[in-house]
């Protein structure tokens, strides 16, 4: 073990301090859970993690890429200014639906642009003269390498695009060994891209099930 190890205390600890839910994110899994939504959200501690690299890349625009009931777009929204927008893209017409919901109840509706469609066609309408600051990735996972590259086009130099679930259950690294598994592979394939690609400065970071981080150079 490298490091600390994150004990259930020191998880606690972390929460409690920095990044505790208010009544209504309390609420919304069990909810989401009700009328049939998977509970594959983000955690609180990777939300306040969003909120603050969002605010170190001083975004103003954001866009998220898969947006389940709405939890991380909550999170999200609440870390831009007054006069920021977040563009949420959701496949899912329930999820979508749901979105729309949880914002509207969070008092956030006029800042979050809940889109729903298949992401790659609504990524490719999309014009780079109008950039975001901030790209949260947190979708299908075969999609990721292609939602990366529309990130990369659609990111200001400066901006941040940050990839969910990089550690694959904590079993990317065996990428090599498992040269069938569709889940490690484009996970890691993703890893890779944000790894080597001469565009972005990045990092995985063992928050929760892993979030790929990168800067997008200038
Ligand atoms: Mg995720």
């Amino acid at each position: 073990m490298k490091g600390t190890p994150i004990t259930e205390q020191l998880y606690d600890y972390i929460v409690g301090n920095f990044a505790q839910e208010d009544e209504l994110l309390r609420r919304l899994p069990a909810e989401a859970e009700a009328r049939g939504a998977p509970l594959i959200h983000i955690s609180p501690e990777q939300g306040r993690f969003l909120q603050v690299l969002m605010k170190a890349a001083g975004t103003k625009r954001a866009l998220e890429i898969g947006s389940l009931f709405g939890y991380s777009a909550i999170w999200l929204a609440r870390a831009l200014p007054e006069d920021g927008k977040l563009l949420a893209l959701e496949k899912h017409p329930l999820h979508a639906q749901l979105t729309r919901e949880n914002v509207a109840r969070a008092g956030l509706s006029r800042k979050v642009d809940v889109r729903e469609g298949n992401a790659l066609e609504l990524l490719a309408a999309l014009d780079p003269r109008e950039p975001f600051d901030f790209v949260f990735i947190d979708a299908d996972k075969p999609g990721y390498v292609a939602y990366l590259e529309h990130a990369l086009r659609l990111t200001r130099p400066g901006g941040i695009i940050v990839g969910d679930n990089a550690s694959a259950a904590g079993n990317v690294w065996k990428a090599d060994a498992a040269p069938d598994d569709e889940h490690i592979q484009a996970i890691h394939a993703f890893n890779q891209r944000m790894a080597t690609d001469p565009r972005l400065l990045s990092i995985l970071v063992p928050i929760s099930d892993g979030m790929c981080v990168g800067v997008v150079l200038p």
